[in-house]
């Protein structure tokens, strides 16, 4: 059996950097957030569901989920926002599921950018690796990608795991806080050890 890697890291470590270069060297890398995207995007499979929950307002004038008018729904409503991973988990589950049988590549990576505890993931993986960054390179970084502000940055870590209980998950930690090629280099190193491993 190929190895499954759970490939996680918070806002802006620099997971598709790691998971891009993975797929270059040979691996299959599944990416639960553009899943998520595609489940809600206009004839998304998740769609008819959050109609019936949310009503008609949550779905914009193109037909795909209303992002931000959700995002400020569950905000301060951990009923709601139960409801909408309820929704979700299960599908972007099944995709992956789907994803996984193909098979293609030395082994399947999967982008998971939030709690790799939550979704019922744990079971599916061999191996858990964590993109890592100091909380201000992190922080740069998003400020310069997003175009956000330092506070903006701030308020969307605090929604995130915390720094050290996603690194006390880590089998093996990418540490991202020097220039893009010695994260490359980092990867390389990483793809190798995946390469060992052994599963029954
Ligand atoms: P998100 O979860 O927000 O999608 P991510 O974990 O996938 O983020 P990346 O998109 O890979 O992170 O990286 C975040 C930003 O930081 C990108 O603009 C990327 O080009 C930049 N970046 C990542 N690593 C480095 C580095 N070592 N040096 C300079 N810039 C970097």
């Amino acid at each position: 059996r190929k190895p499954v890697v759970g490939l996680t890291g918070g806002i802006g470590s620099g997971k598709t950097a790691v998971s891009n270069r993975m797929a270059e060297l040979g691996a299959h890398v599944i990416d639960t957030d553009l899943i998520a995207h595609q489940l809600t995007a206009p004839g998304g499979l998740a769609i008819p569901a959050l109609i019936a929950t949310f009503g008609p307002q949550c779905i914009q004038q193109d037909g795909a989920m209303n992002r931000a008018y959700m995002r400020q729904r569950v905000f301060d409503n951990p009923d709601e926002r139960k409801q909408l991973e309820g929704i979700l988990h299960p599908l972007i589950r099944d995709e992956v599921g789907a994803q996984l049988q193909k098979d293609t590549g030395l082994y399947s990576v999967l982008v998971i950018p939030l709690l790799i505890e939550k979704g019922g993931w744990m079971h599916l993986l061999d191996h858990i690796v964590v993109v890592d960054c100091d909380t201000e390179t992190q922080i740069k970084r998003v400020m310069d990608r997003n175009g956000f502000t330092r506070e903006q940055v701030i308020a969307i870590l605090k929604t995130q795991t915390d720094r050290q209980a996603r690194l006390s998950r880590a089998d093996l930690v990418i540490e991202n806080n020097s220039s893009l090629s010695e994260l490359i280099e980092k990867t390389d190193w990483a793809h190798g050890e995946i390469l060992k491993l052994r599963l029954n």
